[in-house]
């Protein structure tokens, strides 16, 4: 649907004017957008609504074409539908700042601590502990504790014979003892709400006194998280929320939703199941997964991290107009080392959800090696235009790296299979389809 969609807007696209019957064409394919992305229906009937009143009564911008102005509204609209900006977790200026993980069972409450406790350590300096507070899941101990080793940060846990409640009034007092700035609570879920579960998590809070109650739920649950999140939200009054496994196949409509019923940030997304893979999250960047496009701002930043942003700058205009040569896939190799799987970073990109075969990507360390020490035994010109490399060059190639002809070949056919991927998710030559392109 996302290909109809933009069907719809490259055909407005190339029109000069934009009538009332091409913004209703274009509504049904975001409503159907929308509905897909499994947005609550209310949700995505006012949003519609609203949207075409501001599309109608707007005069033309001369810098933008009647299509790309549409689409600057329903994507502004979706933005600002999810709280427009970035909202920061609340830290407390008088220590320790409290955090309290709430959600259903499986959601990921456990893992969104250590991930939180992660982050908060590396982009804000503090020293967190992390406080065992379900103690009815069998194991739920045992799993922070793995988690709290895992990246060196303290588990605070009292066994699972004392309440929650007394084990974050300890866990309050040994993180005053240690200068510990940070108390993040784990705290128990439930299959489904009930009222016992609710009502220890009310005294839980009554004793903690939360700068932060962080409601995590599961994007995967779709509408039903948009359920569990008002519920959640009517009996803690909740103050920001995780949207955790965004890296599944779902296209995040539940995100929408839940700001909209619950009027509370989403905060974080959680990317992955591992402990880094926890994100800022952006409206700005769901509005256009959500519409379908790709996440490449949140590719970028990933790679501002660690590369200079102009180099990416280069990448990426390298990408688009398929000029990628051997030789930029050598520099990539070192960035890649430390942005993590290439395949990954793929994920994110325009159109990536359309191909198959992405694992072939998945390289190790080693493997990585490999590969960087058969192009530096390459001449630039071979970098540039590997088609050139016949037996005899091969044959040198494989002398000096000290690899078999057989990975070289394989290296070669990766590449091409990698130029075709780049290829199928800029939509050709050129001739980006994407319809915020130039905006
Ligand atoms: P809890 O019951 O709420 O504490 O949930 P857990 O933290 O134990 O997580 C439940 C499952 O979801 C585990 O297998 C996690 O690895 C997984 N999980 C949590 N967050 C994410 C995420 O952002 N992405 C993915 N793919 N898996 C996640
Ligand atoms: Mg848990």
């Amino acid at each position: 649907l996302g290909e109809r969609l933009q069907a719809t807007m490259d055909r407005i696209k190339g029109k000069g004017k934009v009538t009332e019957a091409d913004i209703k064409v274009m509504m049904r394919e975001v409503r159907l957008a929308l509905l897909e992305a499994d947005v609550n229906f209310k949700v995505v009937k006012s949003f519609v609504n609203d949207v075409k009143e501001r599309a109608l009564g707007q005069d033309v911008m001369t810098s933008l074409t009647p299509g790309q102005q549409v689409i600057k509204i329903v994507r502004d609209e979706l933005t600002a539908l999810m709280g427009g900006e970035n909202s920061r977790i609340n830290l407390s200026n008088k220590p320790p700042t409290v955090i309290m993980m709430v959600g259903l069972q499986g959601a990921g409450k456990t893992t969104t601590s250590g991930k939180l406790a992660l982050h908060l350590r590396k982009k804000h300096n503090k020293k967190p502990l992390l406080v065992a507070g379900d103690i009815y899941r069998p194991a739920a101990i045992d799993q922070l504790q793995t988690v709290g080793k895992q990246i060196d940060i303290p588990v605070f846990d009292m066994g699972d014979k004392v309440s929650p409640q007394e084990i974050v009034t300890n866990a309050l007092q040994h993180a005053r003892d240690e200068h510990l700035d940070t108390v993040i609570i784990d705290t128990a879920g439930r299959l489904h709400i009930d009222e016992t579960l609710m009502n220890e998590l009310k005294e839980v809070k009554g004793i903690a006194k939360p700068d932060e109650i962080m409601l995590v739920v599961d994007a995967m649950t779709g509408q039903d998280a948009v359920n569990v999140a008002e519920s959640f939200n009517d009996l803690l009054d909740i103050t920001g929320v995780t949207l955790t496994k965004l890296d599944g196949d779902t296209r995040g409509g539940a995100a929408l939703s839940i700001r909209s019923v619950t009027e509370k940030p989403i905060k974080f997304a959680g990317m992955s199941e591992k402990v880094d893979g926890l994100e800022p999250f952006h409206p700005d960047r769901m509005a256009q997964r959500i519409l379908g496009m790709g996440d490449v701002l949140s590719i970028i930043e990933k790679a501002q991290e660690n590369v200079v942003l102009e180099d990416q700058k280069a990448l990426q205009k390298k990408i688009k107009d398929q000029s990628f040569t051997l030789e930029d896939f050598l520099s990539q190799m070192d960035q890649v080392k430390t942005l993590g799987p290439l395949d990954e970073l793929i994920k994110m990109m325009p159109g990536a959800n359309k191909i198959k075969g992405l694992d072939k990507m998945k390289m190790s360390g080693k493997e990585i090696d490999h590969v960087q020490a058969i192009i530096r035994s390459m001449t630039m010109e071979e970098r540039e235009n590997p088609e050139k490399l016949n037996a005899s060059r091969k044959k040198r190639i494989a002398a000096g790296s000290g690899r078999s002809l057989q990975e070289i070949n394989r290296l070669l056919k990766q590449f091409t299979e990698m130029k075709k991927m780049m290829k199928q998710m800029t939509g050709g030559k050129g001739k980006k389809k994407n319809p915020f392109g130039g905006m």
